[in-house]
Parts: C-alpha cells; structure tokens; sequence
C-alpha cells in the first residue's frame, strides 16, 4: 500500500510553539528545502529567531516560577505524561507520515519502530518516577542532611532529524518529569512530528509555557537558545563540531549544564573465535542499513579477524539485498531515502573518494528506483582500504560500512580505539574471556557483546571522547535534568 495520499488530509501545522499558542517567526521567515523523496518543495516552517527563542524562553522561565508544573507531584506528572503517550499512540499514523515526508525514512519503519519506540521512552520515564528515592545521610548526633535532585529551571534541547521523535522523548519525558520547562529546537529537517506532539501536550494537560518547540536554523535559533542566560541547561543531540559549539555556547553565557550525544564510528569487532558469522553480518546489517546509515551508533567500522574475511563479507553481501531502498511511502518497504540531496551528495562523496583510493566497493545488486529525483543510496561495503583513509576515519552518516582485516584481537582493540569517536561498539566471539577483555578495553559508552542495539530504555546511552558527555536513557537521566543540593539540619533542641 502507497501512503502518500494520506497527507493530503493532514491540517500540518508548521508555526512555532510558544507559551501553549502556535505562533508564525516574529520575522514572518520560514525554511524551504527539497524533498528527498522527489524533489519538491517544502515550505512554511517558522524560522525563527533569536526574538522567538527570547520570547519561549520568558514564558518558559515564568511557568517554572509559577509552580504550575514544576510543583506538581510526581505521581500527577506521571499521569499526564502517560495520557500523552497514549495521545501519541492514538496519532502514531499522523506521526510517522509526518516524519516520512520531511526525512525520507521509509513509513513502514517509523510507524513500526520509531514512533512506537518513542511512545515507550515517555512510559518508561513516565512510570519511574514516582518510584525515585532521592539520599540521606545517616544522622550523625545532632546533624542530619539529606540530597536532593532539584529542577534546572528552563533548560532547552536542540535534536538532530534521523530519529526525530525517539531523541526528542529521550530529552523532554526525564525533563518535564524532573519538573523542568522545556524549550525545544528540532533540526530544520524534522520539525512536524515534535510540533504534532506539542499540540497533544496541550491536549494532555502540560500547562503553558511548561514546552515549547522553536522551529528555525541551528546557527540561528538553536544559537540563541545555547546562548540564552536564563536557560540552565542544553540538551544536544547531533554532530560532535556543532556539539563542540554548544560548549563554547555555555561558556560564553552562563555556564549552563551542558550534555552531548555526538557522532559515532562504531567498531564491530569479530574475532577468529566467532562461529557464527552469519549471524554477525545479519545484525550489523540490521543495524548499518535500516534508516540508510543516518544512525549514531551503526557499526560503521567492521574490524575482523583475517582468518573470518572472506565468509564474513560473503554473508555481509547477501544481506544488502533486505535493505534496498526504495518509495518511502509504500508499507512494503522497510527503507526509504537519505534525508536530503546534500546529505546524498556528501556521503556519494565519500564512496568515490574509496574508489579513487583503489577500495574495493561492492553495492547490493537489486534496484527499487521510484523516482528519477529520489536520494537514495544501495548499502555499501568498502574494504582493500586504508585505515588512515576519510572513509574510514570519518562518520559518513549513510550506508557505507568499511571493513578491516587484522591478525589478533590486540590489533582489532587498537584499530577500534584509534578513533575520535567512542559511542557503541560490539565484540562477536565465543570465548568468553575474550569478549570480556575486549568489552573491558574498548573505549565506547556501550559494548554488545554477541549482539547490536537491542538495549532497551534502562541502558544509559551515550559517548566517551568526541561522542560526547552525559546520558540519554535509563534512570541516570533524571540526573542529567536535575542538580544535587544538599540540605543539613543542625538540631540545636532535644539532643541527648
Ligand atoms: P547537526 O549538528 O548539524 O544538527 C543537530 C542540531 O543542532 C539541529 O537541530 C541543528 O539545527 C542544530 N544546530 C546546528 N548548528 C547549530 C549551532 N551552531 N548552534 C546550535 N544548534 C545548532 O547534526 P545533524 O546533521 O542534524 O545530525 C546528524 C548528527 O547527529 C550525526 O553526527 C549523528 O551521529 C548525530 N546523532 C547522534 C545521536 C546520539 O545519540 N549520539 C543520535 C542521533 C544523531
């Protein structure tokens, strides 16, 4: 079935949302871009600016002050957020064709997988809440303190448009839930889906003010609001040079807490103890391909015992094919376009220079072209290739996956450590002892270990080096949207 109709019956709201109110830019500016799937024109999202982002930031510190939120118990927080995310799921369809329309990923895949995913991230920080001890310490004679978690204040988080909605949860359920007000900035490729959901935190009861979503240019609004005094903490999800950005941001203004989650070059290491290969390369498969590439964490770097070379790319090869891309909108395709002719041309970009450098580049062999104008990339596997090549090196954000050989497990460890990046990474053996030490060695925020991104939302996700600091996920979360603050007693009446 072709989907593509149904967004002809969408009312598709594309002004920013402020203090509870869907507001055009105060310039009257909106974003224009080419559609990955077939070259048209979309149009009218507010690109708003530093004066917009002033104006979220208002409401939103005046709502934290106003208690209307941040003073709500946790179990009424909790209530609220659990009816958004069945408001959510009531509009998944709504969703996931928004999301398709402005990112190119196929349908079959945010209604199946994303959206749904997204949904549990709110339940997951929804049901957690009210179970959430904060610390004392042991009375000692007449002294007594206990440790609290306390709301920022208004903290803003500017996301990235390969999962726009799962990041997005990931950052405003731990927020809103730790009594904080929110002011997000979707990137300029994915700015529907956020501002579907913010009309359905109305609808659930989240008052005014509490979360805001200020569409427009990462230099511009997503500038503004890193750079704004009154917010106390940013929340970034995108690439490590922009990530690196934010910090200057908050140094430059407040000191604002600062958590990034960056880029990736993820090291799937495979060893001359892994039997079951083809098991191997289906799950990087699943992992490398789904969404074309554009993940964080796909295992982009295969780094595998010469001995299990040949078999492992014979595998790799046959399953290419399960991931052609094809017509985003058709629910039998399960992958779609890149999310737009840049981001097309620039990971093209990267496949010739492979090429010119002698690499071996193989592409999977069927075609499911639907458009002369559509972005669309075959899965690609690069090896013969120097490791100190671009390719190599650098996060390309597409389907390519370059595979390395190397004799022992000590070389693999040094290959897969000599990379800026440090976010996910993998060891595919059957000795146990060796999956230990290299899970023990590598130097990435999360380690599978005869598997790839199954972990679910009590994982902690996040990177070491230019992967970025601070976590998504998992009950560590609550932290990252809260301060510590101590509170001693000194009894000066009744001591024995
Ligand atoms: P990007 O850094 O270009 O943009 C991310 C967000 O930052 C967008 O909202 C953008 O508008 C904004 N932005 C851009 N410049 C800015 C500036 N100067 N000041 C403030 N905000 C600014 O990244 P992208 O191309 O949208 O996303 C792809 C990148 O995101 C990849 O590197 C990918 O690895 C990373 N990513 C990381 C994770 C993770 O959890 N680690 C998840 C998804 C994507």
């Amino acid at each position: 079935m072709n989907v593509r109709k149904k967004l002809e019956n969408l009312n598709i709201e594309k002004r920013a949302y402020i203090n509870g109110e869907f507001v055009e830019a105060e310039n009257r500016k909106t974003i224009e871009k080419i559609s990955s799937i077939d070259g048209l024109i979309i149009s009218g999202i507010a690109a708003c600016d530093d004066v917009d982002v002033n104006k979220a930031v208002e409401f939103a510190k005046k709502s934290f002050y106003s208690g209307s939120w941040s003073m709500l118990p946790p179990s009424e927080k909790k209530i609220i957020l659990l009816k958004l995310a069945d408001l959510m799921e009531k509009n998944r369809e709504e969703l996931a064709l928004l999301d398709t329309y402005e990112t190119g990923r196929s349908y079959q895949n945010y209604f199946y997988d994303s959206i749904p995913k997204a949904i549990e991230v709110v339940r997951y920080f929804a049901e957690a809440v009210d179970k959430y001890y904060d610390k004392a310490i042991p009375p000692r004679g007449s002294e007594f303190g206990v440790i609290i978690r306390v709301p920022l204040g208004v903290v803003g988080a500017i996301t990235p448009w390969n999962d726009p909605l799962v990041v997005a949860a990931w950052k405003f359920a731990p927020a809103l839930l730790m009594g904080n007000s929110i002011v997000m900035k979707p990137a300029e490729q994915s700015s529907l889906s956020i501002l579907k959901v913010a009309a359905l935190t109305r609808e659930a009861g989240i008052p005014s003010g509490v979360f805001n979503v200020v569409t427009g240019y990462g230099e511009v609004a997503g500038k503004a609001l890193a750079l704004h005094k009154d917010v106390r903490g940013i929340f970034f999800t995108g690439s490590s040079t922009t990530g690196k950005r934010i910090l200057e941001y908050s140094g430059q203004s407040n000191m604002k807490k600062v958590a990034l989650e960056c880029g990736g070059k993820g090291p799937y290491i495979v060893t001359n103890n892994c039997s079951n290969l083809a098991e191997a390369a289906k799950v990087l498969a699943d992992n490398m391909f789904y969404n074309q590439g554009q993940i964080c964490s796909a295992p982009s770097r295969v780094i595998i015992d010469k001995s299990k070379f040949n078999d492992f790319i014979k595998y790799l090869k046959l399953e290419c094919e399960r991931y052609v891309p094809g017509d985003p909108y058709d629910t039998d395709n399960n992958v779609g376009c890149v999310v737009s002719p840049e981001q097309y041309h620039k990971i093209q970009k990267y496949i010739q220079q492979a090429k010119d450098e002698g690499a071996e580049v193989y592409q999977a062999q069927n075609k499911k072209l639907h458009s002369e104008k559509a972005c669309c990339i075959q899965p690609t596997i690069i090896s013969n290739i120097s490791i100190m090549s671009k390719v190599v090196v650098e996060e390309i954000f597409g389907p390519v996956v370059v595979v390395l050989p190397v004799e022992g497990v000590d070389e693999a460890l040094s290959i897969a450590n000599s990379s800026d990046y440090g976010l996910a990474g993998a060891v595919w053996t059957d000795d146990l002892d060796e999956a230990y030490y290299v899970a023990r060695n590598i130097e990435t925020g999360l380690v599978h270990i005869n598997s790839y991104g199954n972990d679910d939302n009590s994982a902690p996700f996040g990177g070491v080096k230019e992967s970025g600091l601070g976590k998504d996920k998992s009950l560590y979360s609550f932290d990252e949207y809260s301060d510590l603050k101590t509170i001693w007693f000194h009894s000066r009446n009744y001591q024995r």
